[in-house]
């Protein structure tokens, strides 16, 4: 299979804490495979510090530097941190996957939850996006330009503030709207507008309007609530979810797990010029280095960048390997090889070398 490619491409690659140093060389392991079957001429990757070990060389868990650096590469791979556990001052900071979006803009965080034949999923044939506002809403760290949005006027009195704009929905409509469009042609607007009525009725009110442009599209919306309750039921009858921001990053635990685990929930970070492949779960520090992590969601994430990369520099190289990388995964998946969350006994390191080897076979 050789579909040439137009270029090279600059990727950083951001380890973080946890599982981060098991599962990013995993999806490196798989890209490099998958990139030299299509024959794409050279991927340069660039570690670069964040977190735990950033702390201890910068006194930042995001330094300047790695920001700086990614602002010259052509996307990256961030791995999870595990802020929670930094020391302070570190611990109350903005954490790095927020402070590398906020910094870029990524306001898309686009969240695909696919089961798999052999995976061991909740609701079997799950295939929907959740598309996530990833710059204000409800999580009050990310909706102010200096400081945040949540603050102690007394030791026994925390408020936090929600941050709902027109052209953050707008923008987020637009993208999921979009989505729908290359898929199965249905959105679903995600709100609690019948008690947040300001904040999540913009977000619905603005969510239909941007639907007129879309009259291909068919279109419907629920309360937060029940759309917890119909996905357990039904998860598989969803296509394209559009939500804010943390009521996104909730959701999308729930429909990860829905599909067969959240070690297989990946999830890339947008802007029009930007992106950043970042698997939906945590650093999952009761497992980290034991090799018990499941790198799919890391890969997938991965194959999500190279498929984001094709599409902005009309690269079919690109786009084909990242399609080889899903059907690869799939595969391994389906010869019973896969990670004990999804109830196997291959180890991340194992699984992403039959990945790799599967990508390999002519
Ligand atoms: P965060 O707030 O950073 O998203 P979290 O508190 O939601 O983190 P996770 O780190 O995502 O927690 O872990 C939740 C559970 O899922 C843990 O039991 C963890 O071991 C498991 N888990 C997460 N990712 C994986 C993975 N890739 N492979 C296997 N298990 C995982």
């Amino acid at each position: 299979m050789t579909t040439p490619a137009s270029r090279t491409y600059a990727l950083g690659v951001l380890h973080g804490d946890g599982i981060g140093p098991e599962i990013v060389p995993a999806a490196v392991l798989v890209a490099d495979a998958a990139a030299a079957a299509i024959g794409i001429p050279a991927i340069r990757w660039r570690e670069l510090p964040l977190g735990f070990k950033a702390i201890e060389e910068f006194n930042e868990a995001t330094p300047t530097s790695t920001l700086d650096a990614l602002a010259e590469t052509d996307g990256w791979l961030l791995g999870p941190h595990d802020s929670a556990g930094y020391p302070e001052p570190f611990r109350s900071q903005l954490n790095p996957s927020g402070t590398i979006r906020k910094h870029f803009d990524l306001y898309s965080n686009v969240r695909p939850a696919k089961s798999f034949h052999g995976g061991n999923a909740v609701v079997a044939d799950t295939d929907l996006v959740i598309v996530r506002e990833n710059t204000e809403g409800f999580y009050a760290d990310r909706n102010t330009y200096a400081g945040t949005g949540e603050f102690m006027p007394t030791a026994d009195v925390a408020i936090a503030m929600g941050i709902i704009t027109r052209r953050g929905c707008e923008r987020i409509a637009h993208a999921a709207f979009e989505l729908a469009s290359r898929r199965r042609k249905r959105v679903t607007i995600v709100h609690k507008a019948n008690v947040l009525k300001l904040t999540t009725g913009l977000f619905r009110d603005v969510c239909r309007e941007v639907a007129q442009s879309y009259p291909e599209i068919e279109v419907d919306d629920y309360h937060i609530d029940a759309m917890t309750v119909h996905l357990v039921r039904r998860a598989n009858e969803f296509d394209v979810l559009v939500t804010e921001n943390m009521f996104g990053d909730i959701l999308s635990d729930l429909t990860g797990e829905l599909a067969g685990s959240l070690g297989i929930a990946p999830s890339l970070n947008a802007s029009h010029d930007r992106a950043m492949a970042q698997a939906a779960h945590g650093s999952a520090p009761d497992i980290a280095g034991q090799d018990r992590a499941n790198p799919i969601a890391m890969i997938l994430s991965t194959a999500m960048l190279f498929d984001w990369l094709g599409a902005r520099h009309d690269d079919s190289g690109l786009a084909g390997a990242a399609a080889l990388i899903e059907r690869s995964v799939e595969d391994t998946v389906a010869q019973g090889i896969c990670t004990g969350d999804m109830g196997g006994n291959a180890g991340c390191r194992e699984f992403s070398e039959a990945v790799a080897a599967t990508i390999k076979q002519p």
